[in-house]
């Protein structure tokens, strides 16, 4: 994967090296929710989130994305390289505004025991609630406010985490190839089966999901998130519920 810069105006854009549309990070793009975030269809980007939190995390919302294959690289599983490597090439202030989603009425969706909500509030906010499905391990939740939490420290580091009995699944469709003990939380039967960054890295992994999935919307949102049990779909579904609020 290669980041270069990128004019005002542009967005996120995603390319293949090999050719092909370039595909802009944004909701109408995405046409896959199940364990990641795909945009463009066939042909298209897979995994964009991790890259999409970090850099709105850094506070990039103009980039060249070139990617050698057509997933973004999963590297630890969590959004700390991405940031860190963003980071360290630096932002620089470009002459335009970026606009503002202010939520006017509490927005909200789900289904069973799945839900997430945007309140009004003054700046971005949001908390996360997770329960995992292993005989040893409590529900768990994790807040992040940007104007007291650095995201490097409580949000990046998280990596991604899944169930043991479903990893064999996956690899039979071919996803989650390179996940390892290495690089994904795992959950067993009873417990972890590898050491968890934080108490709650779980849920903190959540937020940086849902950060980055809701910088689809290309605006700053002001407004406060309340997530129980969700994930990709009903983030997306939560971005559009935004965006159609009309403001
Ligand atoms: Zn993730």
């Amino acid at each position: 994967m290669v980041l270069r810069p990128a004019p005002p105006g542009s967005g996120i854009v995603f390319r293949r090296a090999s050719g092909g549309a370039v595909i802009r990070a944004a909701l109408d793009a995405v046409t896959g929710t199940d364990g990641r975030v795909s945009l463009g269809g066939a042909g298209g980007v897979q995994t964009v989130e991790h890259l999409l939190s970090a850099a709105w995390a850094v506070g990039i919302d103009n980039l060249d994305v070139e990617l050698a294959g057509g997933e973004v690289p999963g590297m630890d599983g969590s959004a700390l390289p991405i940031f860190e490597a963003l980071r360290h090439a630096g932002v620089e202030r470009q002459d335009a505004m970026k606009p503002v989603l202010r939520v006017r009425t509490p927005v909200w969706t789900g289904e069973e025991s799945s839900w997430i909500v945007a309140l009004p509030a003054p700046r971005f906010g949001a908390a996360y609630i997770v329960t995992q499905d292993a005989s040893r391990l409590e529900d768990q939740a994790a807040t992040y406010d940007p104007a007291r939490d650095r995201y490097e420290e409580v949000i990046a580091p998280a990596r991604t985490w899944g169930y043991e009995r479903d990893a064999e699944a996956l690899r039979r469709r071919g996803l989650a190839l390179g996940a390892s003990l290495e690089n994904t939380l795992v959950i067993g039967a009873s417990g972890y089966l590898n050491a968890p960054r934080f108490p709650n890295e779980a849920a903190r992994h959540k937020i940086l999901d849902l950060v980055g999935d809701l910088a689809l919307l290309g605006r700053d949102i002001h407004g406060y998130v309340i997530a129980v049990r969700a994930g990709h779909r009903l983030h997306v579904a939560l971005a559009r519920g935004l965006r159609d609020q009309g403001e």
